[in-house]
C-alpha cells in the first residue's frame, strides 16, 4: 500500500524542498513509483523538478478547489523521474478559498484516495507556515518527516512543532505518525551543530534518522538547473546522502511491517 509522507517544518529555509525533491528522485531511482506534491506557493519543488511553474496547466489549485480529477492534474514528465502535482502562486488563492469550501481539511486526502495505492510513496512539500494547506497535508499523510538544522534554539522549535503536529493530528488525523527527524545542512566541524545533534538524539531517540544531510553546494546549485542533485552530480555528498535517506526510509518501512 502507498505511503503518504508530509515534509513539514513551519520554519523556512530548513531544507524541506531540497529534501522533498531529492528524496523523491532517490526513491524513484530505486524503481518505486513516486508522486511529489508541491503545496508551497513559491513553487520551488516544481522548478527543482524541471517543470516551469509559470507555464503549467494545472496545480494543487485545480486539484483542491476546482476538484479536477487527479489524473488530469498529475504531471508525468519530470527531471527526477517521479510524477508531480505542481505548485505556484495560484495556491495562495487556494489557501484563501479553502476557507469557504465544504470539508476543507480533507480536500487533499480525498483527492489522493484514487491514486494512493498506485504509488509506493507520495511526498508532500509543505509551505513554511501552519496554514490550511499544511492542515490538508497533515490530514492526508500517514506520517510527517521533519527536516531541521542543528542550530541554537532548534530543539525548542522542534518540541513546539511536535506539539503542534500532535494537536493538529488529534483533530484531523489521529493515525498520523512521526516518520522521522532529519538533520540537514550539517557541518560536522561546527561544535554547536554537534552539541545540538547529541541533544536531539537524547530527546527524540530513534525518531532521528541515522542519515545526516551535509551542507553541500551541489544541493543548492542543482535547482537552478531544474534537477535533483543525483542527476546534476551523482558523486556529490548531497546526492549520496539523499540516496542513503531513501534506503533508510525503505528499511524502516519494512521493519514496521514486520512489527505489525
Ligand atoms: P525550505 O523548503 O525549508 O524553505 P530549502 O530546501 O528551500 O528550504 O532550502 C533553503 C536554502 O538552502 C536553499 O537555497 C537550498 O538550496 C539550500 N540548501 C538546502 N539544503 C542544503 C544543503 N544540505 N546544503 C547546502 N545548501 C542547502
Ligand atoms: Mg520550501
Amino acid at each position: 500500500m502507498g505511503k503518504i509522507i508530509a515534509i513539514a517544518n513551519q520554519k523556512g529555509g530548513v531544507g524541506k524542498t531540497t529534501t522533498a525533491v531529492n528524496v523523491a528522485a532517490s526513491m524513484a531511482a530505486t524503481k518505486r513509483k513516486v508522486l511529489l506534491i508541491d503545496l508551497d506557493p513559491q513553487g520551488n519543488a516544481t522548478m527543482g523538478s524541471g517543470v516551469d511553474k509559470y507555464n503549467v496547466d494545472n496545480t494543487c489549485y485545480e486539484l483542491l478547489i476546482e476538484e479536477k480529477p487527479i489524473d488530469e492534474v498529475i504531471i508525468k514528465e519530470t527531471s527526477g523521474k517521479y510524477h508531480l502535482i505542481a505548485g505556484n502562486s495560484d495556491i495562495t488563492a487556494a489557501e484563501i478559498k479553502l476557507m469557504e469550501v465544504f470539508a476543507r481539511e480533507v480536500r487533499l486526502r480525498n483527492a489522493l484516495a484514487p491514486v494512493k495505492n498506485y504509488y509506493d510513496y507520495i511526498f508532500i512539500d509543505c509551505p513554511p507556515s501552519l496554514n490550511q494547506l499544511t492542515v490538508n497535508a497533515m490530514a492526508a499523510a500517514d506520517s510527517v518527516l521533519v527536516p531541521m538544522q542543528c542550530e541554537y534554539y532548534a530543539l525548542e522549535g522542534l518540541t513546539a512543532l511536535m506539539d503542534t503536529i500532535k494537536k493538529l493530528a488529534s483533530v484531523v488525523n489521529p493515525q498520523l505518525k512521526i516518520e522521522g527527524v532529519l538533520r540537514t545542512m550539517y557541518d560536522p566541524r561546527n561544535r554547536l551543530a554537534n552539541d545540538v545533534s547529541e541533544q536531539l538524539k537524547r530527546h527524540f531517540g530513534d525518531q532521528v534518522y541515522r542519515t545526516v544531510i551535509p551542507r553541500n553546494v551541489r544541493l543548492a546549485e542543482a535547482p537552478s538547473f531544474g534537477t535533483p542533485a543525483m542527476y546534476y552530480d551523482k558523486s556529490s555528498t548531497g546526492a549520496k546522502a539523499y540516496l542513503a535517506l531513501a534506503g533508510e526510509i525503505l528499511r524502516r518501512g519494512k521493519a514496521n511491517q514486520v512489527a505489525k
